[in-house]
């Protein structure tokens, strides 16, 4: 959407009115293109329950549900170790850290924490940030920024967060096709030899649920004399023997330069986090304003953190289990010929195709079957491709997943195909 585009005439002359009440306005019309295009967000206010996960109190309708679309990818949000570590650190050393890392806020816990990421990476040292989004913006942002002549090749899929680091970085950036080494070798070819370089990508996109061909990109980048820069936030805990992610799994990390990931999802608290060389982060902490200029997390988080990726990178079991259950629920969609996408992860996109088709269906799944799954629309994915993404976790039992299928085909029944059912084959049966 262009911004000209949406600016009516009667909302052109600000100078003739009253300011306030132009912006006023401006928000408002702004407001009224997304409802019209059934892209307004709505978001569920949720409760969870620690110990009754995957069910929620929904506010709204002050009703039980369940939750499908949840990032808390094994639960550990609920973990009464995680739960009891954290209620310690705040008994032992309060609510907040009480300052940025550099003044004061540098705790035992961060410490420590920065220690377990890198072992769980294979990596010399790590960086701990307020959040995954952060630690991208921060890092790509600086390093582009701060090595002269950096040019930085990016995924056309990348996420919001490296996006906007790139950009912020002021470097000359590139994209090529999205997971398509033979595209970034061609982009490498045409670049000047003696400008440094780095090639952005993730592990597991979260849209599509698709998985990087990271060996094939490193061995593009290592032609090139390019860095690699891998965000590895829906894969870490979930790959790999100890959780290090895809790239733990493929026995990569050690060729990438930098591996990003979160405590916000399969961890289950919340904070980001950048593992590399001594000096890499070494650089980070003392140059990056998103590290530098902001209160250091809570040391309850860091604490929590600690004790979750040490369950998870003892648990191969839980890895076992999010995968045994994820496995189920495709073959339980497939059989009744829903439209997912195939994909290889533990993501599972349930392609719909319109927003306002995608907001009604996730409401009917609400406020008729006590299910919770949040519609992804433009411009998280392309017009076009809206859907709703369902996230199975060890939580999850058989009877949660019969439930969704249930009403998921009732919900197709009702909002988009009324004869689907009755047919022979309905694959890709889209409006
Ligand atoms: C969620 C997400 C992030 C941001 O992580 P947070 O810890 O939630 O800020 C970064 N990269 C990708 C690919 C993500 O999906």
């Amino acid at each position: 959407m262009t911004q000209s585009g949406v600016c009516d005439q009667s909302l052109a002359s600000p100078i003739l009115r009253n300011a306030s009440e132009w912006t006023e306005e401006f928000f408002a019309t702004r407001l009224d293109t997304l409802k019209a295009e059934g892209r307004y967000r709505v978001f569920a206010e949720i409760e969870r329950r620690a110990g009754d996960f995957p069910r929620a109190l929904e506010h709204r309708l002050s009703a039980e549900v369940t939750i499908w679309c949840s990032n808390d990818y094994l639960g550990m949000g609920q973990h009464p170790e995680v739960l009891a570590s954290m209620q310690r650190a705040i008994q032992d050393s309060g609510a907040g850290a009480g300052g940025t890392r550099n003044i004061s806020g540098t705790t035992h816990h961060h410490v420590l924490l920065e220690a377990d990421l890198a072992d769980l990476h294979g990596t010399e040292a790590a960086l701990v940030f307020t959040s995954g989004y952060v630690a991208n913006e921060a890092a790509l942002g600086t390093i582009g920024r701060e090595i002269p002549n950096c040019m930085i090749f990016s995924d056309a899929l990348n996420h919001a967060s490296m996006i906007a680091g790139i950009r912020h970085s002021g470097a000359e950036k590139h994209i090529f096709r999205h997971n398509d080494p033979e595209d970034l070798d061609r982009l490498l070819r045409k670049a000047d030899p003696g400008r440094p370089k780095l090639v952005a990508f993730e592990s597991v996109y979260s849209m599509d649920g698709d998985i990087a061909p990271i060996g094939a990109l490193c061995d593009v980048a290592e032609r090139y004399g390019a860095m690699t820069y891998l965000d590895e936030v829906h894969a870490v805990g979930l790959y790999g023997a100890r959780g290090g992610g895809i790239s733990e799994r493929d026995n990569l990390a050690h060729r990438l330069t930098a591996i990003q990931g979160t405590l916000g999802k399969a961890f289950g608290l919340m904070g980001g986090y950048v593992a590399g060389s001594h000096k890499l982060v070494d650089f980070l902490r003392s140059f990056a304003p998103g590290f530098i200029f902001t209160t250091a997390l809570p040391p309850a988080i860091a604490a929590g953190a600690r004790t979750s990726i040490e369950i998870v990178k003892n648990s191969p079991t839980i890895r076992s289990r999010h995968q045994d259950r994820v496995t189920r629920l495709k073959g339980l969609l497939a059989e009744v010929g829903l439209p997912t996408l195939p994909s290889p992860s533990h993501i599972i996109p349930f392609m719909v195709g319109d927003a306002a088709v995608c907001q009604d269906i996730s409401e009917n799944l609400l406020r008729r079957h006590a299910i919770y799954v949040q519609p992804i629309n433009y411009p998280t994915v392309p017009r076009g491709t809206e859907r709703l993404r369902l996230t199975p976790s060890p939580v999850h039992s058989d009877d949660d997943m019969f439930h969704l299928v249930e009403a998921l085909k009732e919900s197709w029944i009702r909002c988009v195909d009324p004869r689907f059912g009755q047919r022979a084959s309905l694959m890709g049966g889209k409006t």
